[in-house]
């Protein structure tokens, strides 16, 4: 195999160093990332990162770990070009870098507003440690947030700005939150439980421009109503960085095109983590996924297949979001879907969702019930369909039996 060069250092690529080491590598591994902090958990920026000022970043690996794995660092590099012909990469410097496989694990970046006003001062994007330093130290008295997007990042950064004090609304083009993502009865649960803490949120709300004269004030809508804001918050989604791999040519579709062992056309080169997109098994389709668990489960499949024990990626996807204290899971994939059947509590709030396609069991988002993401999971990966009283029960033994 000779070396292995991993461009970017988020959960994919840290977890590809490590898993190397796992799987009895002996080859000298490189792993480069643009950023200058050593790799950390993005998933508290928009959470426990942000609702406390003196909160640091969540290290991925301790510090001694790479050093004492033989595994070389590079931090504040950035890759600009692969020679896929010579097998090198090309760094900001001008650096050459040869390679013996190359893996790319360069994420996604946030999408950026672009109507008036957007390049204003307090506009602020989470997806690095830099954004989420940036935001947390310009966040003042109870200054007025909007949020643009009802997607998970900006719904858990509304909960959090909310508990510090915050006056805060979420704009939402969309009939309804998280459309793309949960089912209508989820979204609706999620929605009454952001109004009990008194997050105002404005759906179908088309943005015309942000109001300012060089720091934001406002936002005003479609519909001419202004709403003042001493921040905004943009939470509308994020694009792969597949830049690199355009470049070189390699084909890119909605990401890096992969097969189903995470290769690129180019037998020396493969993609993981939010930049592939790859056959999703249980979708029977290519697609992208946005979660720790993806970035995580394909590096550990991929180092599998890179120390001679080929392994198709095929898990069984799941996700998480901590929107304020309402722990929201997802087990499974749902598009697709054309039944749900909802599990409530003896008080009547919603518990679980199981998503069904063509009456077999796809998905299940479940609302602070652990227990019930945990079975599901073993389920979806049996390809179990439990009987509907079942699963409209909850009831964990019957379930498991
Ligand atoms: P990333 O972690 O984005 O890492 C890619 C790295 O590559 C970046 O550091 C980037 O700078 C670097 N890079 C890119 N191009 C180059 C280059 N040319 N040269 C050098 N370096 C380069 N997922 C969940 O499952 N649950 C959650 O609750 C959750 N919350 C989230 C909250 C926030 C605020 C964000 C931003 C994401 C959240 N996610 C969550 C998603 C999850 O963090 C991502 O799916 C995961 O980080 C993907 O890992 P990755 O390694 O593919 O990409």
């Amino acid at each position: 195999l000779g070396n292995i060069v991993i461009v970017g250092a988020g959960h994919a690529g840290t977890q590809l160093a490590a898993s190397l080491r796992e799987e009895g590598f002996p080859g000298p591994v490189t792993l480069i990332s643009r950023e200058a902090d050593a790799p950390y958990h993005k998933p508290p920026l928009s959470k426990s990162f942000m609702k406390d000022s003196g909160a640091p970043l969540q290290p991925l690996k301790g510090e001694r770990f790479f050093h004492d794995h033989g595994i070389e660092l590079r931090l504040g590099a950035e890759v600009t070009g692969i020679d896929r012909a010579a097998r090198q990469v090309i760094l900001s410097d001008g650096t050459r870098l040869p390679y013996g496989r190359l893996v790319l694990a360069t994420g996604a970046s946030a999408r950026r507003l672009t109507i008036p006003g957007a390049g204003q001062g307090g506009v602020f994007h989470l997806r690095t440690a830099g954004d989420a330093r940036a935001m947390r130290s310009a966040l003042s008295g109870h200054g007025r947030v909007v949020v643009i997007g009802g997607g998970f990042i900006g719904l858990e950064a509304a909960a959090m700005l909310r508990a510090r004090g915050h006056g805060v609304e979420v704009v939402e083009l969309a009939p309804r939150l998280l459309g793309r993502a949960v089912s209508a009865t989820t979204a609706m649960a999620v929605a009454d439980d952001l109004a009990r803490q008194g997050i105002v949120v404005r759906c179908r709300a088309g943005l015309d421009r942000l109001l300012g004269n060089g720091a934001v004030s406002g936002v005003r809508l479609e519909d001419g109503t202004e709403l003042p804001a001493d921040m905004v918050v943009v939470g509308i989604g994020a694009a792969p960085d597949d830049g690199l791999a355009r470049q070189c040519g390699l084909a890119c579709e909605g990401g890096i095109v992969t097969d189903g062992m995470l290769a690129t056309a180019d037998p020396f080169v493969f993609a993981i983590g939010d930049c592939a997109a790859f056959p999703q098994a249980q979708l029977n389709a290519r697609t992208r996924v946005e979660s720790v668990q993806n970035a995580t489960d394909q590096a550990r499949a991929l180092a599998r297949t890179l120390t001679g024990r080929p392994a198709a990626y095929d898990a069984v996807p799941w996700f998480w979001s901590d929107i304020g204290a309402l722990k929201l899971q997802i087990a499974g994939l749902a598009p697709g879907s054309d039944e749900d059947i909802p599990v409530l509590s003896a008080t009547g709030a919603l518990r679980a969702v199981w998503r069904l396609a063509g009456g077999r069991l796809v998905a299940v988002e479940t609302l602070n019930d652990p227990g019930i993401h945990m079975l599901a999971r073993r389920l979806l990966a049996a390809g179990i369909t439990p009987d509907r009283a079942a699963m409209a029960a909850g009831d964990k033994a019957t379930l498991k039996s």
